[in-house]
C-alpha cells in the first residue's frame, strides 16, 4: 500500500493544521507542568512533516512513517520528540506492506510498547501514553472513527487528577495534579485528526 491510498498528504495537512490551532492551548498546558514549550515543538514538528508531505505521499506506508517518525525526532526537540518520533518509526517498522485493520492494531501495539521503553513509562503517569493506551485498547475492543477521538479526548482528561511521574511535570510531584499533561492533550488531537481523515475517505 502506498501513502497515496490513504491520502497521506491530506493527513498530514488535517495533524499540521489541529497542532497549529491548538498550538497556544498547549503552550499554556506545558506552563502549568512544564517549560512552556510544547506548543511551539509540536508545531515546528508538524510544519516540518507537512514540507515534506509531497514525498512522503508516494512512498510505500511503512516508508512514509518512518520518514515521518525521523523527521519528528529531528524538530520537536523536547521528551515529546524522540517520543512521538519513536511511535512513527516503530509503526512503520511494524507495519506490512499492505496492512489490514487487524494488522495496524497489532503493529500499533508494538510501537506503543515502542515508546514505553524509550520513556521508562507506562499509562498511568500522566504522559502521552495514558491517552495512546486506552486508544489502543479501543481500536482492539473493535472502536472506530468518532469513538476512537472521544476515547482519546477522555483519556487526556483523566490525565489531570493524575500526579505526574515521568517527565518534567514529575519535578512538581503532587503540584502536577489538577493539569491536563500537555503531551496528552497533543495525543488526542493528532488522533482526532486521523480518526477524522480515516472517516471522511472510508
Ligand atoms: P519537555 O518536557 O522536554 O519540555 P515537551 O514539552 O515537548 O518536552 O513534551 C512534554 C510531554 O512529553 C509530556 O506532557 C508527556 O506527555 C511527554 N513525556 C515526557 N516524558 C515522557 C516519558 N518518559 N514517557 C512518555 N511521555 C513522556
Ligand atoms: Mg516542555
Amino acid at each position: 500500500m502506498t501513502a497515496a491510498a490513504l491520502d497521506l498528504e491530506a493527513l498530514i495537512a488535517a495533524a499540521a493544521d489541529t497542532i497549529a490551532a491548538h498550538a497556544d492551548e498547549l503552550t499554556a498546558l506545558d506552563q502549568a507542568i512544564g517549560d512552556g514549550d510544547h506548543g511551539v515543538n509540536m508545531k515546528r514538528g508538524l510544519e516540518a512533516v507537512r514540507a515534506e508531505a509531497g514525498q512522503s505521499s508516494i512512498k510505500a506506508l511503512p516508508d512514509a512513517l518512518k520518514a515521518i517518525g525521523t523527521r519528528l525526532v529531528m524538530t520537536v526537540g523536547g521528551a515529546s520528540g524522540p517520543l512521538f518520533g519513536t511511535l512513527f518509526v516503530a509503526l512503520g517498522k511494524e507495519l506490512p506492506g499492505n496492512p489490514d485493520r487487524a494488522a495496524f492494531v497489532s503493529a500499533f501495539g508494538k510501537a506503543i510498547e515502542a515508546v514505553g521503553a524509550r520513556g521508562k513509562s507506562q499509562a498511568g503517569q500522566k504522559t502521552m501514553l495514558d491517552v495512546l493506551v486506552p486508544v489502543q485498547q479501543a481500536l482492539v475492543s473493535g472502536k472506530a472513527g468518532a469513538e476512537i477521538a472521544a476515547v482519546a479526548d477522555a483519556a487526556a482528561e483523566a490525565t489531570v487528577p493524575m500526579k505526574a511521574l515521568r517527565g518534567r511535570a514529575s519535578f512538581l510531584g503532587e503540584r502536577s495534579i489538577g493539569h491536563m499533561d500537555p503531551g496528552a492533550r497533543s495525543t488526542a488531537l493528532l488522533v482526532r485528526a486521523i480518526a477524522d481523515h480515516i472517516g471522511s475517505i472510508a
